[in-house]
């Protein structure tokens, strides 16, 4: 199943799409894909439910999540490109709810911020809740599915203001996901998923989820064991390489940008970059 949430800020109704990318209003059937539905989400026959207009706004496709966890340098080909190890363990960081956006909504580009950059990612969303996992093949019964994540990311308050990566991760907008979860039997390639992102038509990231280093069930097992992951929380799994920051010499977003980005299975993000 694809499970999406349509409508104003505010106001999300849940949603399913089908193979054509068309979206069938489901909120006569369940209330939200909130923790309940989340955790056993209900079997629902596309042929009954209306049709939602296509001018409607595509949501994120969860509810604002308790947390958005996110793993740093998780792809052999981007560290080596941001001249770093391969770390031994995840390296964990974290996102607000606050940052998350609709996968077509606007970027705000923090004022005063000339290296705001761009990664796109596979996110993970939690199902049920995971505490103490006893081990990798366990985690998958946790996960209710995937979506695109566009991790945004300011380098000169992430890197050079100090401290730990978390103030450039967090401005408001930073955490677009979507356009919709798919679940775990949707994507039988979980390893080999191609992953893409544009800027102004350019391609700038290409990679596959085959380099990642510390795969989707290794990261919920290995998070469970020092927090508590709850249905809705997101968990986003690192970049492939071609961040700006990674370009020689550097690129980075300015206001009027329009970022596109796709995996495969997981449809098509397109953000246009605003002035906060
Ligand atoms: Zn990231």
């Amino acid at each position: 199943m694809r499970l999406a949430r349509f409508g104003p800020v505010g106001a999300e109704r849940p949603c399913l799409v089908d193979g054509q990318g068309r979206r069938f209003d489901a909120s006569a059937v369940v209330r939200d894909w909130d923790a309940q539905a989340l955790a056993a989400p209900p079997r629902i026959d596309l042929a009954g439910l209306p049709p939602v207009p296509e001018s409607a706004r595509w949501a994120s496709p969860v509810p604002r999540p308790g947390k958005v966890v996110c793993i740093g340098l998780n792809y052999a080909d981007h560290a080596a490109e941001s001249g770093m190890p391969i770390p031994a363990e995840p390296i964990v960081f974290l996102k607000a709810p606050r940052t998350v956006i609709g996968p077509y909504d606007q970027v705000r580009i923090p004022r005063g911020s000339a290296k705001t950059d761009w990664e796109v990612e596979l996110a993970v969303v939690i199902g049920r809740e995971a505490s103490y996992l006893a081990s990798r093949e366990q985690a998958a019964a946790h996960i209710a599915g995937y979506c695109i994540c566009n991790d945004i990311s300011e380098r000169h308050w992430q890197l050079e203001r100090g401290g730990q990566w978390d103030k450039g991760k967090n401005f408001d907008t930073f955490c677009p996901l979507g356009p919709w979860l798919a679940t775990a039997d949707e994507l039988p390639a979980l390893g080999s998923l191609a992953m893409q992102l544009s800027v102004n038509g350019q391609r700038m990231q290409q990679g596959s989820t085959a380099t990642m280093i510390f795969d989707p069930l290794f990261v919920v097992h290995y998070l469970s064991q020092c927090m508590t992951l709850e249905p809705g929380d997101v968990i986003t799994t690192g970049t492939p390489p071609g961040v700006g920051l990674g370009h020689k010499p550097p690129r980075f977003l300015a206001p009027g940008d329009v970022m596109e980005l796709s995996i495969t299975g997981l449809g098509v993000q397109r953000q246009v970059c605003t002035a906060a």
